[in-house]
């Protein structure tokens, strides 16, 4: 039975330190900026505003706690990159690895600079390969990508300890982190230096003009600037809903395992991983010895019909799906105790057509910021956010202009019924294809 079943949370919260909720909004009040959104892209982003524009004033607005979204519920593997973004032009290659890695290292100087150093770690993540084809090729990318000075190694299937495995390429550049001690620890800072963070305050109106208003069940804040924090949950408030899909993906983790089990596992230096399939399986050791895993297979996902919450982990209609992913984490570790899988918890990722994420602002009166659509691959790219709507906001673009996401306009996405008929044709007929590029 899974006894620490609680109200869908994941087990970060149990490796974090106790918070103290922050006030909800009560009545009216006048900023600069007000952020919509209490995860990585909405903290990142109030942090570096407030840094580079102390005296403004800036109100976050988070309808639960911090890290209610993807960023408190992810498989915590901060990596390089840009989801559904390849290029082949050694150039772009290197820029795109410099500003993904720009991320990673936030998220360890933030964490630092807010006293949660452990939540960060930089021991590397891995990409394992299942075929002996698939192998192959990602060994020979490594050798192309190290004469571009990016630092990649090839690890031999009999170095790895993962069931079926023909080989995999360390990353030694990225790592795991905790978003939701982070945030929680970022979240104090802010309030700190004057930054009105609210949580409990869900937005329900937003009325733009060049004083835009958003309202929630207690108050309003005017602003001149709004900043869309809000990733897979944004169709909701009536935004990027033709290019957004609010998918959600299902998640397990054991309770912390000892070392001696740890060394019976064999899971190569304990790194995060993910495999080769377009439903990747992932996962990772946190700081306390647990493992945080998800995906395997279109069981580990769901777009419930006009983009709905899917139901509690603990509810009976979804049991086979979190058997399904509990037995592909024993697939790959068929020496894990069924018994010691203690968590299972769903999050709302924000997923693109082309996976691409975009950042940029926008609306009626050019005053709205948003990054989002980080399609399951927004850790290091959220916390980087912070700095490119920082950017955007003062007017200073030429830092981002030829990167995947500056103002990318994402590919319409059909509405509903062909929306979510579509989802369950492709996830069929792709359910175990392996990945892109
Ligand atoms: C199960 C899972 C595993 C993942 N694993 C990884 C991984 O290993 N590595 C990786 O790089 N990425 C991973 N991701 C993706 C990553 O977590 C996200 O891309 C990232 O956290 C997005 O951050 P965000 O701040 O933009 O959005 P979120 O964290 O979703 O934050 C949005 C916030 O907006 C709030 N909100 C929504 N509506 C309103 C409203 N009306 N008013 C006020 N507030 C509102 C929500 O409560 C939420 O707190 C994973 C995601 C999931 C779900």
């Amino acid at each position: 039975m899974h006894a620490t079943i609680d109200q869908n949370h994941s087990p970060w919260i149990l490796e974090c330190a106790e918070g103290t909720p922050a006030t909800a909004l009560l009545g009216p009040c006048r900023a600069d900026v007000v952020v919509v959104g209490g995860g990585l892209t909405g903290l990142s982003t109030a942090w570096h505003l407030s840094e580079r524009f102390p005296e403004r004033r800036i109100v976050v607005l988070e309808a639960h706690a911090v890290g209610n979204g993807a960023s408190g519920r992810n498989g915590g593997q901060i990596l390089n990159w840009i989801n559904g973004a390849s290029d082949d032009d050694p150039e772009r290659i290197q820029r795109i690895h410099a500003v993904t890695r720009r991320g990673i290292d936030l998220g360890e100087s933030l964490a630092a600079a807010c006293g949660v150093k452990e939540a960060f770690s930089r021991e590397g993540c891995l990409e394992v390969y299942t075929s002996a084809k698939r192998a192959e090729h990602a060994a020979e990318r490594v050798e192309q990508l190290s004469k571009l000075d990016i630092p990649l190694e090839w690890i031999a299937a009999d170095r790895l300890g993962f069931k079926g495995a023909y080989g995999a390429v360390a990353d030694p550049l990225a790592g795991r982190l905790n978003s939701l001690a982070l945030l929680h620890a970022m979240k104090k800072v802010l309030l700190a230096r004057g930054v009105a963070v609210h949580e409990n305050s869900a937005v329900t109106r937003i009325d733009e003009g060049r004083e835009i208003r958003v309202s929630t069940h207690g108050g309003e804040v005017r602003a001149a600037t709004l900043v869309l924090a809000t990733n897979g949950y944004t169709p909701l408030l009536g935004r990027f809903r033709h290019g957004l899909l609010p998918m959600q993906a299902r998640n397990v983790a054991t309770e912390p395992l000892d070392e001696a089990l740890w060394n019976e596992l064999g899971w190569a230096g304990r790194l995060g991983f993910s495999d080769d399939f377009d439903r990747i399986a992932y996962g990772c050791r946190t700081a306390a010895g647990r493992v945080v895993f998800g995906g395997g297979g279109n069981f580990a996902y769901a777009y419930p019909y006009g983009g709905k919450l899917l139901p509690d982990a603990s509810d009976r209609r979804e049991e086979r799906y979190y058997t399904a992913v509990e037995a592909r984490l024993r697939h790959y570790f068929p020496g894990l105790p069924q018994r010691l899988i203690k968590h299972r918890w769903s999050g709302v990722l924000g997923v693109t057509l082309d996976r691409v994420c975009t950042m940029g602002i926008g609306g009626e009166h050019g005053n709205v910021l948003h990054a989002l659509g980080y399609s399951g691959h927004g850790l290091a790219l959220a916390l980087l956010a912070g700095c490119v709507l920082t950017d955007l906001y003062a007017d200073n673009h030429a830092p981002w202009r030829d990167l995947p996401f500056y103002q990318r306009r994402l590919l319409p996405i059909p509405p509903e019924p062909l929306r979510w008929t579509g989802y369950q044709v492709y996830t069929r007929l792709t359910g175990r294809s392996p990945r892109r590029g």
